[in-house]
């Protein structure tokens, strides 16, 4: 692993929160921190309240919340203000629909205002909200708003297009808003967004909930298996507040710019409310990814900070260095990425392209918010994943043993686990209460993914456990052959596997892809092979290799193994409701 360090610009990075990172670790603590949020004024703990509701009345009414940049070129800033009364109008119109406190609202829609409004009024109601992706196809949907419960469902008229035949089946479903003024009145069964909106008052009392009730309901991206639906409660705001702080260095006047869709736990966590809570502007694009249009974005909307991922970086990779350098990124003054490994190659690449490296920090739907990060004063070592966030323990444990106590000595592999009690930490796995339970041992909640610790604290994936490729007695794990197939100037991608093989029981197969101006010949096989290893020894180093035109992704951008897997070895494909089609 390259353990070179990127030392920082103190300049850029000065005024940040983590300056004494050791010190902030120790004197923090979750109850301490909780006078950062406002608190119900009659008592409790709202996430609607922390992200809009309290801003007017600290005078931040007229800041701009949500910055709106549709994909025909409309435009629409929403202040808070504006976001606060249009948010109690919903909640109001929820209300009259019958619609109270724990109701499940699901959400299926490209990145529009009224998803936001929804969200915020539906929490402001006590209703718990779902996200859906919009370009699930009917099934996915079926199984979760059936699964979820879901009572309400605000969509577009397209969309719903995929919903209205499936109606029949699902009995709890009472109520069908649809966004799109004057698109909506004919269409049966269903009411129209602003109609019930302008109907409304824009006063409204938000719910009494209290930390531990229910909030959202995410289903997770379905890279090693079925979806699970995860639950999170009201308390997760305060997670989610402090690490927009400690993790992301949002600061008052910040535009901020999440890349992530609503749609998984990123796109509202730190699409949605962390930066709300923060009273910064976010950007909202509701357009597909271009490399073209995000440089674009990122200069002319002056983005300070960038919350991205992975597959996004490679995307700008493979678009070129070139093409960057023809925008004016001096604004932005930190970049951060999560949802899969980061390439080290990427980090640096980042460092090469926008003077600043990209910040690689790792969570999961299951733990709500940002746990480990590389923060803006650190010196980042490209392929780390960083440092556990103050209030966050994070140990090694054995992987194969339960009860066993956390392993000390540094760079030994082991399971990445997080001691039990932060605010964000899922409360269940919705119908599934044993798996839940699995998740524990003792005090530790454990994640599933095999990392290392150094001996300076960073933390190193090493891969899911489940991915891991065990050869001729050596344990593999696919991240390090991927990160180091990249390093060769043809190829853009990677995904790594493990084989049957009768005397190494498992050897190691890569399926590539390959950076415009590059053709799959065989002199250029037979270079990837020698390249391999060379760069990784002939212990690690893939035995094939196969170019593709495309590796099977996840709709948020992670490289689906299990697929490459089952269609190498012609198993069955199981639950591909996330699967990215072109
Ligand atoms: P499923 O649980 O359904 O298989 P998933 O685990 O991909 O899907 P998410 O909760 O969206 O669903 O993703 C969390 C996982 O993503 C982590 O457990 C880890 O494997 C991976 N991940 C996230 N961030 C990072 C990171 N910075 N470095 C390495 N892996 C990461
Ligand atoms: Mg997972």
């Amino acid at each position: 692993m390259d353990t070179k360090r990127i030392e920082k610009d103190s300049e850029r990075s000065s005024r940040h929160e983590l300056a004494d990172y050791e010190e902030v670790c120790s004197s923090f603590s979750w109850a301490g921190a909780r006078h950062e949020l406002d608190g119900l004024p009659g008592g409790g703990l709202n996430i609607a309240w922390e992200a809009v509701g309290r801003h007017p009345q600290h005078g931040r009414g007229d800041v701009v919340a949500i910055r709106w940049l549709g994909s025909d070129g409309r435009r629409r800033d929403v202040t808070y203000a504006e976001l606060d009364r249009l948010s109690n109008q919903f909640a109001n119109a929820l209300r009259n629909l019958g619609v109270g406190k724990g109701d499940r609202l699901f959400v299926l829609s490209s990145r529009i205002p009224e998803l936001y409004i929804a969200m915020l009024g539906a929490l402001k109601n006590g209703s718990v909200f779902s996200p859906l992706f919009s370009a699930f196809g009917p099934e996915p949907i079926r199984q979760r708003l059936e699964g979820g419960d879901a009572k309400v469902l605000v969509t577009t008229p397209d969309l719903y297009d995929k919903v209205a035949p499936l109606r029949g089946d699902l009995p709890s479903l009472e109520h069908v808003v649809l966004c799109g003024r004057g698109t909506t009145t004919s269409i049966q069964d269903t009411h129209d967004f602003d109609t019930i909106v302008d109907a409304a008052s824009d006063q409204f009392e938000i719910a009494a909930t209290t930390p531990d009730d229910m909030a959202l309901l995410h289903f997770t991206s379905g890279t090693t298996g079925k979806p699970k639906g995860a639950i999170h409660v009201h308390a997760a705001v305060l997670a989610h507040h402090v690490t927009g702080k400690f993790a992301l260095d949002l600061q008052a006047g910040d535009i901020f710019w999440c890349t992530a869709d609503p749609g998984w736990v990123t796109g509202t966590s730190y699409g949605i409310i962390s930066p709300l809570t923060h009273g910064v502007t976010m950007i909202v694009d509701e357009a597909e990814f271009s490399a073209q249009r995000w440089y674009e974005i990122l200069q002319n909307e002056r983005v300070d900070v960038w919350y991205t991922a992975p597959t996004a970086v490679r995307m700008l990779m493979k678009a070129g260095g070139e093409m960057a350098a023809g925008f004016d990124l001096s604004k932005l003054r930190f970049i951060a990425s999560v949802g899969e490994p980061l390439n080290p190659e990427a980090v640096v690449w980042g460092h090469e392209v926008f003077g600043i490296p990209i910040h690689d920090n790792w969570w999961q739907t299951e733990t709500g918010g940002i746990m480990i990060a590389n923060y803006a004063t650190m010196a980042v070592k490209p392929g780390s994943m960083g440092k556990p966030m103050p209030g966050i323990e994070a140990a090694i444990l054995p992987a194969d043993e339960r009860g066993a106590a956390p392993i000390t000595t540094p760079d030994v592999e082991g399971e990445l686990c997080l001691r039990v009690g932060w605010p964000s930490m899922f409360r269940g796995y919705l119908h599934n209460p044993e798996r839940y339970e699995q998740c524990f041992d003792g005090e530790w909640y454990r994640s599933g993914d095999i990392a290392t610790r150094d001996a300076d604290g960073y933390f190193w994936f090493v891969g899911r456990a489940d991915d891991l490729i065990k050869s001729a007695g050596h344990l593999i794990g696919p991240f390090e052959v991927e990160s180091g197939l990249i390093e060769h100037p043809a190829i853009a991608e990677a995904g790594v596997i493990g084989i049957p093989h009768p005397l190494a029981g498992e050897i190691v197969k890569a399926f590539v892809t390959l950076h415009h101006g590059f053709d799959d010949t065989k002199e250029l096989r037979r270079e990837l092979k020698k390249f391999a290893r060379e760069r990784l020894g002939p212990a690690v180093a893939p035995r094939e290799i196969e170019i593709v035109g495309e590796l099977p992704k996840t709709r948020s951008g992670k490289i689906m193994r299990r697929l490459l897997k089952a269609r190498e070895l012609g198993l069955p494909e199981g639950d591909t409701s996330t699967l990215e089609t072109s």
